[in-house]
C-alpha cells in the first residue's frame, strides 16, 4: 500500500499514520519528524531548515524532494509506505510523480482529512509531544494517564514551538495557499478520497482503511 495523507496542521495525519503503519506493517514517513530530528541533531540540513520550521514556513521543494527520494529508496519501503506531510506543494507532488514513474511505482490512494479551521487550531494548541519518544497527546482529547508524562516511556511532554497560536494561524494560511491545490491535482488523477476528520480517531481510521481499498 502506498498512501498519502493530506490535511491542514492538526487534522490528525500523524495520529492516523501511526495506526495505519501498524495495521499494514509499512513505514510511516513524516517529513516534519525528519526535519525536527535534523534540527535537534544540528546537522547541516537541520541548520538550514530550523528558521523555516520555527516560523511555520515551508522548506524549499528541492530540499524536501531530495530527502524524500532518499528515504523512499530504502529497503523498508519495498512493500509500501505512508506519506504524512508530503507532498505539500504542487511542485512536490509533480516531483513525486516523476520519481514514482522512474522507479515504476504508483500511489494507491490519497486521503484528504477534512476538519474545520477552529477544530485544527484547538487540536494543535492542545497538542503535546513526548520529548523522548515523540508520542503525541492532547491536553483534552487524548490526555496522558499522568499529567505531563508520556504513557509509553515516562518522558516529559512539551509543546512544539511552532504549535503556539500565532504560528498556527500562519501555518493554516500556508496550507490554504500551497497545499490545498493538491486536492484538485489528485482528484484529476482519480486518487483522492475525502474523509471526515472530525470523528473520533478510531472512526477516522476505519474510514481511511475502507476508502483506500476502493479502486
Ligand atoms: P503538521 O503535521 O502539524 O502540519 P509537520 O510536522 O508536518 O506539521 O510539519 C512541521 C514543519 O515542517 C512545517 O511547518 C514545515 O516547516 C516543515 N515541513 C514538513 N513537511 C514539509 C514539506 N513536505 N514541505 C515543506 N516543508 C515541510
Ligand atoms: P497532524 O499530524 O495532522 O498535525 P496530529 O495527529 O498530530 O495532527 O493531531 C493533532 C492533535 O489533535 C494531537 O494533539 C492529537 O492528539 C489530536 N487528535 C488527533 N486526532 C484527533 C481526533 N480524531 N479527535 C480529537 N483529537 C485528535
Ligand atoms: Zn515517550
Amino acid at each position: 500500500m502506498k498512501i498519502v495523507l493530506i490535511g491542514p496542521p492538526g487534522a490528525g495525519k500523524g495520529t492516523q499514520a501511526e495506526k495505519l503503519a501498524v495495521h499494514w506493517k509499512i513505514p510511516r514517513i513524516t517529513t516534519g519528524d525528519l526535519f525536527r530530528q535534523a534540527v535537534s541533531e544540528k546537522t547541516p540540513l537541520g541548520l538550514k531548515v530550523q528558521g523555516l520550521l520555527e516560523k511555520g514556513s515551508l522548506v524549499p521543494d528541492e530540499i524536501v524532494l531530495g530527502l524524500m527520494e532518499e528515504r523512499m529508496s530504502k529497503p523498508d519501503c519495498k512493500t509500501g509506505f505512508i506519506l504524512d506531510g508530503f507532498p505539500r506543494t504542487v511542485g512536490q507532488a509533480e516531483g513525486l510523480e516523476k520519481w514514482l514513474g522512474r522507479v515504476g511505482l504508483k500511489l494507491d490512494s490519497v486521503v484528504a482529512l477534512e476538519v474545520s479551521k477552529e477544530e485544527a487550531v484547538g487540536r494543535i494548541t492542545g497538542r503535546r509531544q513526548c520529548a523522548s519518544c515523540g508520542n503525541t497527546y492532547h491536553l483534552h482529547f487524548q490526555p496522558p494517564k499522568q499529567e505531563g508524562r508520556c504513557d509509553v516511556c515516562g518522558g516529559s511532554l512539551v509543546q512544539r514551538k511552532d504549535d503556539e497560536e500565532k504560528t498556527v494561524r500562519h501555518r493554516l494560511e500556508v496550507y490554504d495557499k500551497e497545499t490545498a491545490p493538491l486536492l484538485a491535482f489528485y482528484q484529476k488523477k482519480g486518487l483522492l478520497k475525502k474523509v471526515n476528520g472530525l470523528q473520533k480517531p478510531n472512526a477516522v481510521f476505519e474510514e481511511i482503511k475502507a476508502s483506500s481499498l476502493i479502486k
